[in-house]
């Protein structure tokens, strides 16, 4: 049922042109599918749809909307197959209950995204899933990481806030070694700056919250990975599990992802121009952003994010004590007119935020200073105003600090 395209299509055609064929009617837009039960044409269909999974039944196993979604992110992250989830945490719920049991091994990077590392730390804590955490920089910390029993490497990058950055190849290397599985989290890049399968990786997890959709309206997640690891493991857990993604926020998001390439190429040049704009501003004592020579895993960056350094940047403010660094951060923070005081981020809209209040909130200063977010911190999920406008607001605050 899917449509006929000729080959060789390009990540900015398929984007657009992905999908289910359309019904009778023609439509060109792709249709918004909005039921949860699919009328069986005779009995012996009906029993032959149930027994193998294969053909609509009920919403809870698929609907032709979540079906044309999965073939356009599949199509754009070179993937086999693909499955959405009900979000970017449902994803890696279908991906744990699918290929972890008790007694297993897993290896996270110690700077993933905070609900990430309490899914897998705490909740599967409890049902015998041992994780071990590692730097997200240092690959010889994850070589010595794995165990006879480690089933699974799961990396993000660049990470939230400090956009630091792996070798995905060579985790995909370790993992293969180890007999273990590599995912990538690619909320923050996607597929139109790396392509985590083509450089070794088995799976893909995605936020479809984020820049899939591009306008912070649904939220949404999905799995890209082989056919057999998506029939055999991720489909039958959504549904038994329920994870699943509903047909609106899948087509709202099937019809962001036509824009994914133009919003990124813009995203990326915004950030990149801001980023410069912060290193010279004598308040700021340090600029995070992977497009900068500054950053520390610069080349490796733009080799595997095909030149472009992504749509989140973060700095810091220098303080005498925590408590300063946090004053002139939230100084900054409130003195804006035009940027939103939020925590998503891939909308067109720039939201600021501090993370050490927020999604690093539940970490002690200790641990935050282990992982570089000090008080001082500011992220910026760079949206698509004008620059100068994201300027002249950031201005408003910092022009009232002392220098760094
Ligand atoms: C937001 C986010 C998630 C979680 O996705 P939800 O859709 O909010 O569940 C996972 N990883 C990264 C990198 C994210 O930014």
């Amino acid at each position: 049922m899917t449509k006929k395209l000729p080959p060789g299509l390009r990540p900015e055609t398929l984007a657009i042109r992905t999908a289910i064929e359309p019904s009778q009617y023609g439509e060109n837009s792709e249709t918004l599918y909005l039921t949860t039960s699919f009328v069986q044409p005779d009995a012996a269909t009906s029993a032959e749809r149930f027994a193998s999974g294969q053909g609509y039944t009920y919403a809870r196993t698929s609907n032709p909307t979540v079906t044309s979604f999965e073939q356009r992110l599949a199509a754009l992250e070179g993937a086999e197959a693909a499955i959405g989830a009900s979000s970017g945490m449902g994803a890696i719920l279908m991906m744990i209950m699918g290929l972890l049991k008790a007694g297993d091994h897993v290896v996270l990077s110690r700077s993933m995204f905070g609900s990430t590392l309490n899914l897998f730390a705490k909740e599967f804590g409890k049902f015998g899933v041992e994780t071990s955490f590692c730097s997200q920089t240092d690959v010889d910390e994850w070589r010595a990481a794995v165990r006879p029993n480690t089933k699974l490497l799961f990396a993000e990058t660049p990470t939230n806030p400090l956009t630091e950055v792996c070798d995905i190849a060579a985790l995909a290397e370790i993992a293969h070694k180890a007999g273990a599985l590599l995912a990538v989290d690619n909320a923050f890049a996607t597929p139109i700056l790396q392509r985590p399968l083509s450089l070794g990786a088995d799976i893909v997890m995605h936020s479809g919250t984020k820049f899939l959709d591009g306008q912070g309206r649904v939220m949404a997640g999905a799995l890209c990975a082989s056919q057999q690891l998506v029939t055999e493991k991720f489909a039958p857990v959504v549904r038994t599990a329920g994870m699943v993604l509903s047909p609106f926020n899948a087509w709202v998001v099937l019809k962001g992802m036509e824009t994914l390439g133009v919003r990124m190429r813009a995203h990326c040049a915004n950030t990149l121009a801001i980023a410069l704009w912060l290193e010279a501003q004598p308040q700021v004592a340090r600029v995070y952003y992977p497009g900068l020579p500054s950053h520390p895993q610069h080349a490796l960056a733009m080799r595997q994010q095909g030149g472009l350094g992504g749509g989140v940047v973060a700095f810091e403010l220098a303080g005498d004590t925590p408590e300063a660094a946090r004053a002139k951060a939230f100084h900054v923070l409130d003195s804006c007119e035009l940027l939103t005081l939020a925590t998503n981020l891939g909308d067109t809209k720039t939201i600021i935020s501090h993370p050490a209040t927020t999604s690093h909130g539940r970490l002690t200063e200790v641990q935050r200073q282990a992982c570089g977010i000090s008080q001082g911190v500011i992220r910026l999920a760079v949206g698509l105003e004008h620059p100068e406008d994201i300027q002249d607001d950031l201005l408003r605050g910092l022009r009232g600090l002392t220098s760094a």
